[in-house]
């Protein structure tokens, strides 16, 4: 079996079963792994410097994602996650270490990252097509080449219907879907995604996971999806990056044992929900101490004369 790195918590010494793989999930990731590494994180630190002191948000990360590996970065809030992938997206300068795309150095902003959030991004002055075709065009490419491209992506995402309407005329899903195809028509090493699907009502969100994954099989893509969404991770995951707050450091990393593909049916399995159970012992971990559960608790007032109780 693989080693984790020093940085992660140490294991139990029993295979637990979240770590144990089918022959059939151990062979995917020994061809993941065998894969180039497109994102190198080294030793990345990051510490933010306030008039009320230094906050330390990440501290010693390291991490690789190979090509076309979908890696989820999961932790409490506080954790960093935010400040992980705007640093990523070179909107951030890191305070130590480095991030490396297909081995160079990131040192700002670029088209070789494709970046989707949680709040719909799309110029609500541009129609679907015009906003898929906005990227290619700034970069360079001709009107014709970017309008041909954008339809494609469009059908990729499946709203070749809507190309001539405008995001106000859209639901929600329909939204993050254009932010989806116009990050991809950029071509991007790697997608990164800040919780897109946080907005969303559960159906929608549903359904957008099971897209996003059906798009990841089908195109040359990596991504690094940011979520607070423990059964979101574990659906859409080869790998778990699960961080630890104050400071944000790697607490472990999950190798997803559920096989491919992934349907809803597998969520009551017993390898998905091992994972989940894995990943919340990590984020919430029960506590040793119950006095200060206790001193969690809130102090209620009874703002009522009726004598009779209501449980
Ligand atoms: P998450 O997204 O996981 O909730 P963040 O990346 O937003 O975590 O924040 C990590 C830590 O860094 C938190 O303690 C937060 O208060 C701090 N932090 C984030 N951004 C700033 C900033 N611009 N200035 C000072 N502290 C910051």
């Amino acid at each position: 079996m693989k080693q984790p790195p020093s940085s992660v918590r140490s294991l139990p010494a029993q295979e637990a079963l979240y770590q144990r793989q089918s022959p059939a999930v151990a062979e995917r990731f020994a061809r993941i792994h065998a894969r180039e590494v497109v994102l190198e994180l080294r030793q990345l630190g990051k510490t933010f410097s306030t008039a009320s002191g230094d906050t330390e948000a990440l501290r010693g990360i390291d991490f690789m994602v190979h090509r076309r590996e979908f890696v989820c970065v999961i932790g409490p809030s506080g954790c960093g996650k935010s400040t992980l992938i705007r640093i990523l997206a070179g909107l951030e300068k890191a305070s130590s270490g480095q991030v490396l795309l297909d081995g160079a150095p990131v040192t700002g902003p670029g088209h070789d990252r494709g970046m989707v959030f949680q709040g719909y991004s799309l110029f609500p002055w541009l129609t679907v097509k015009g906003n898929v075709m906005f990227g290619p065009q700034v970069a360079g490419s001709s009107r014709t080449m970017a309008e041909g491209h954008a339809r494609e992506w469009l059908e990729l995402v499946g709203l070749t219907k809507f190309a001539d309407a405008y995001p106000h005329q859209l639901s929600g899903g329909m939204r993050q879907r254009v932010a989806i195809a116009r990050a991809l028509a950029n071509q991007p090493r790697i997608l990164l995604m800040d919780e897109p699907f946080g907005a969303l009502d559960t159906q929608t969100r549903a359904r957008m996971q099971k897209h996003l994954l059906d798009i990841w099989r089908n195109i040359d893509i990596t991504v690094l999806f940011i979520t607070h969404d423990l059964e979101e991770a574990v659906y859409l995951a080869d790998r778990i990056l699960v961080l630890k707050a104050h400071p944000g450091e790697v607490q472990e990393i999950i190798e997803v044992p559920v096989p491919r593909p992934r349907s809803a049916a597998q969520m009551t399995g017993p390898e998905f929900q091992a994972t989940k159970a894995r990943i919340e012992e990590l984020i919430h971990p029960p506590r040793a101490d119950s006095a200060e559960q206790e001193s969690d608790a809130l102090p209620m007032i009874r703002l009522t004369d009726v004598a009779d109780n209501v449980e």
